[in-house]
């Protein structure tokens, strides 16, 4: 989940990956031709915006889709004493 897709600016190929890591600055390799693609949000170039744009908007859904779950009212009298570890790995990226 929360990954959007890439298309390689060299050879055209399309692959995934995180949306979390898909930010200004970023940098990865294409698994098909190896060339290294740079992720800027000033590129120019239509892939890379493209990436980047859904890249942020997978980030927001997926923020949004965070903040309804904590707000949601939770059966916290039945269970609570059962979930103590559940927050551990909430925020890491992004
Ligand atoms: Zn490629």
């Amino acid at each position: 989940m929360g990954s959007v897709q890439i298309q390689c600016t060299r050879c055209k190929n399309v692959f995934r990956d995180r949306a979390a890591r898909l930010q200004d600055g970023y940098s990865r390799q294409c698994p098909s031709c190896e060339v290294v693609l740079f992720f800027a949000e000033d590129s120019q170039h239509p892939f890379v915006k493209r990436a980047m744009r859904n890249a942020r908007k997978v980030r927001k859904e997926q923020r949004e889709a965070e903040a309804v779950r904590r707000a949601a009212p939770e059966p916290r009298l039945a269970q609570s004493r059962s979930f103590t570890g559940r927050t551990q790995s909430a925020e890491r990226e992004d």
